[in-house]
């Protein structure tokens, strides 16, 4: 009998690995914007049309790529970021896995302009389906930047999922504020069909967190600080007058990356006993640092599920250091006058 086990060609892997990297639009901003913050950015633009549908651009003024370097970074497996396994212990950019811009172009139409800051002239490069279909000399600024059009052309499926515009740009917002929460100190626009949503200048954390959020917000934080052997923990809780009847603010970022942790909200919630009814959810932001080699953000592709290595140990910090901080300010019980 002949043998029949054959290596898949690269554009049909790439095609079948954007399906774990590239759900919908939102995924694809979050990449990008990823990207630009590794590539050093100090003024970062994200200008959608139709939430995300129509067009997807993300322009930095970072550190751009050489045009080798720009032909590469479609490869799979294809990354500044990391050279050995050791070095997965010890992350300190977004990216790593070499496998972003590789997915997007896999199952769109990519436009690439990119220039390194000594370079006179920059490259532009067309990709669609995984194939190059042009490469030019380009002047452009320092910085690169890369638009995404129809998304999911050669996956109907995955294009027919879409749902409206609508939910598509609230997907979009909240990769968005989870990125600019984390970066103050950089500036971010945010247009959508021409027109601005978003213009956030370059702040402190709390500031940060009102201009998204509304000004409002800044009086309702209660900041939370603590520095133990295991973990820094920086950041806000709402003061429990603000706790909602629905999810609202919850933010955990670890290491300025944002995740997700039943577990730790579990914490938080814990902090917030006998001041809020226990069906309530209070509003948090909150910046966990810890050693790299403790947290595992390898798990899944778009990596917002991690694994540390004492979460018990980081659960009873949480807990007790949020209670301390709401004590600390005063904060009253409000259940007799809450209904
Ligand atoms: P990863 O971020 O995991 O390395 P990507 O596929 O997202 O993988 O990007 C591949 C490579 O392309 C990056 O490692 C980086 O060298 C380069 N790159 C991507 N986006 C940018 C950008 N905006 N500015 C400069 N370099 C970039
Ligand atoms: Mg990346």
């Amino acid at each position: 009998m002949a043998d029949i086990i054959k290596l898949l060609p690269d554009h049909v892997a790439n095609q079948i690995a954007a399906g774990e990297v590239v759900q919908r639009p939102a995924s694809v901003v979050k990449e990008l914007m990823e990207n630009a913050i590794d590539a050093g950015a100090s003024t970062i633009k994200l200008i959608i049309k139709d939430g995300g549908k129509t067009l997807i651009q993300v322009v930095d003024d970072g550190m751009g790529m050489s045009e080798t370097d720009a032909r590469l970074s479609f490869e799979r497996h294809a990354t500044s970021k990391i050279t050995s396994a050791q070095d997965l212990f010890n992350l300190h950019t977004k990216g790593f896995r070499g496998e972003a811009l590789a997915s997007i172009a896999a199952i769109a139409h990519v436009d690439m302009q990119t220039r390194k800051e000594d370079s006179e002239v920059g490259v532009q490069i067309k990709i669609e389906g995984s194939k190059i279909v042009s490469q030019d000399v380009v002047v452009t600024p320092k910085g690169t930047s890369i638009s995404v059009k129809n998304l999911f052309f050669n996956i109907p499926a995955r294009r027919n999922f879409l749902k409206s515009h609508q939910v598509e740009l609230r997907h979009i917002t909240d990769e968005f504020h989870r990125v600019a929460l984390v970066h103050p100190n950089i500036e971010f626009h945010f247009y959508n069909n021409g027109s601005e949503l978003f213009n956030l200048p370059k702040t402190r954390h709390r500031q940060r967190i009102a201009h998204i959020f509304g000004n409002r917000m800044e009086d309702r934080l209660v900041p939370v600080n603590e520095e133990t052997e295991v973990v820094k923990i920086s950041g806000f809780v709402c003061k429990p007058e603000f706790a909602k009847k629905s999810r609202g603010e919850q933010f955990f970022f670890a290491n300025d990356r944002f995740i997700k942790s039943p577990y730790l909200h579990h914490a938080v919630t814990a902090a917030f006993e006998g001041l809020i009814k226990p069906e309530m959810y209070p509003g948090y932001f909150l910046y966990l640092e810890v050693d790299p080699s403790s947290i595992d953000i390898n798990i899944h592709p778009t990596k917002t599920e991690v694994k540390f290595d004492d979460e018990n140990t980081l659960y009873a910090i949480l807990r007790s250091t949020v209670k301390h901080s709401l004590g600390q300010f005063n904060v009253a019980p409000v259940l007799d006058f809450e209904h």
